[in-house]
């Protein structure tokens, strides 16, 4: 309503009460010009007031609107204003704006209960993500236990720690893993490797003095954590072997504050290990210790049945088992296995020159110089007075030949300090290679064969002898 018909109304209110005020001055009998001025006055009076009582309403109107228009506050309502049509518009604009919170009130109500159904199902995600780090809690539980079970079941070294390294690689999901252990020349030598393309070249391998990232750890109490070993220029690879991505832990396994092994192992690029996962290698490597201390006993018994008192070598015993072993690996693999048979030359001279006790001196020393010139995985054993035999696995005629001849010249260079060098040692040796289809006892007698001629043609010599000519 704007202000022209404000002004109309005011005048047609004003109208009526000048008629009115009119009619009761005739009555009351005044002067002519005294009643026009009365009721001039009292038309303006009137009006006046109408104006501004009509006027007042629909400001209340205009700036409830307009504030409204400013900032929606939609519990506010308008108070009454008339039953006329100021009235009826301001009935109108509270009946919207009722409408408007009922709605909103709905509104409200509906993403209530939406943020309930998400909380909801976020809980439930939060509850199944629980659920499943607990089972993977529960089951590296579970592999302590077997871990441990197998450290007390299964005897020496060789039984348990490829046993243990097949168990971590699965419950790991480990691309490569190898288990260093301490000899006692303080090497951490690779005892276990799986996951590489070639394990067994691996094996026997030992990391030199701060050697790479595991040359660290030999010393270290601590993990050594690498996430991607592209980025890490101190990651050897395991000299090559290992592929060069992903990422690499080198966990020590430690016993009374004492470095008995590395535990070395790698995870696929799309597969990094996580915080938890590395303290739970720390577990893993307390348990290994564990392990790997019984099982050393386990070796530590059985060399005294399997082992020659005086050198500590293999006693024939224990090289029949091994020979057998090798035999057997050779076939399976299609490849070759030397044997070396070497005697002590004119050594029955030598116990009569310097005594008994001089002579078990040199026996030690050629024990010493033999296994410090052949691979861990190599055998050597003493089987006689000062006989000995040498298995190497995977060595062909012609490698063994120079294994052998490597042998004869250190033992021909060392200086026994008993003898006080006053005279020297010296060794024969017979080299053969396994044949198709013949046995342990075929591949020893044809090496003695070798180790005979070689005596027969003067000692301080190699002789090479195949089955049959080479083709
Ligand atoms: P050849 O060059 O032909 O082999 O001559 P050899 O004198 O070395 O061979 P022979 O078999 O005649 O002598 C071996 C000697 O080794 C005889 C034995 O007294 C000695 N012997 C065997 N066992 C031991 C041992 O444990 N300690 C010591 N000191 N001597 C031993
Ligand atoms: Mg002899
Ligand atoms: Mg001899």
């Amino acid at each position: 309503m704007g202000l022209g018909s404000v002004v109309a109304r005011a005048s047609a209110i004003s109208a009526g009460t000048g008629a009115a005020v009119g009619a009761g001055v005739v009555a009351a009998g005044l002067s002519p010009i005294w009643a026009c001025l009365l009721v001039v006055a009292a038309v303006l009076v009137v009006g006046l007031v109408a104006y501004r009582v009509e006027g007042r309403r629909v400001q209340t109107l205009v700036r409830f609107l307009a504030s409204q228009a400013d900032r929606s506050e939609l519990l506010r309502r308008l108070p009454p204003l008339g039953s006329d049509e100021v009235g009826q518009a301001a009935r109108g604009v509270n009946a919207i704006l009722k409408a408007t919170t009922d709605a909103s009130v709905d509104a409200i109500d509906s993403s209530l209960e939406l943020q309930a159904k998400q909380e909801e199902f976020e809980l439930a995600g939060a509850l199944a993500a629980k659920t499943t780090e607990l089972e993977h809690r529960l089951d590296e539980r579970a592999l302590l236990f077997e871990l441990l079970r197998e450290a007390t079941e299964k005897s020496g070294m060789d039984e348990v720690l490829p046993s243990v390294a097949a168990r971590l690689s699965v419950a790991l999901r480990l691309r490569e893993v190898a288990i260093l252990v301490r000899d006692p020349n303080d090497h951490f030598v690779i005892r276990v490797a799986r996951g590489f393309d070639d394990p067994d070249s691996l094996v026997g391998r030992f990391i030199e003095k701060g050697e790479g990232i595991s040359g660290e750890v030999t010393r270290a109490s601590e993990p050594f954590i690498v996430r991607d070993v592209a980025r890490e220029p101190s990651y050897l690879a395991f000299w090559g072997h290992a592929e060069r991505t992903g990422s690499f832990a080198a966990v020590p396994i430690r016993q009374g504050g004492v470095n008995l092994g590395i535990l070395a192992l790698t995870r696929p690029e799309a597969d990094p290990l996580s915080e938890v996962e590395v303290r739970f290698l720390s577990a893993v490597a307390t348990t290994l210790a564990l392990a790997i201390h019984h099982a050393s006993l386990v070796d530590e018994l059985r060399k005294l049945s399997n082992h020659d008192e005086l050198t500590g070598l293999a006693n024939r015993r224990l090289l029949g088992a091994r020979l057998d072993r090798e035999i057997a690996r050779a076939r399976r693999y299609s490849t070759d296995l030397a044997v070396l048979t070497l005697d002590i030359d004119h050594f029955k001279q030598l116990n009569d020159r310097f005594g008994h006790p001089v002579g078990d001196a040199v026996l030690r020393d050629v024990a010493e110089v033999l296994t410090a010139g052949v691979r861990a995985v190599d055998t050597v054993a003493r089987v006689g007075g000062e006989e000995f035999v040498v298995l190497l696995p995977r060595t062909n005629g012609d490698a063994a030949a120079r294994v052998a001849d490597k042998l004869r010249s250190r033992i021909a260079a060392h200086d026994v300090a008993e003898l006080e060098g006053k005279s020297r040692v010296t060794i024969s040796l017979g080299v053969t290679v396994l044949d198709d289809a013949e046995g342990a006892a075929a591949l020893l007698s044809r090496a003695d064969q070798a180790l005979y001629e070689a005596k027969n043609t003067g000692r301080d010599r190699v002789v090479l002898r195949f089955s049959r000519p080479a083709a």
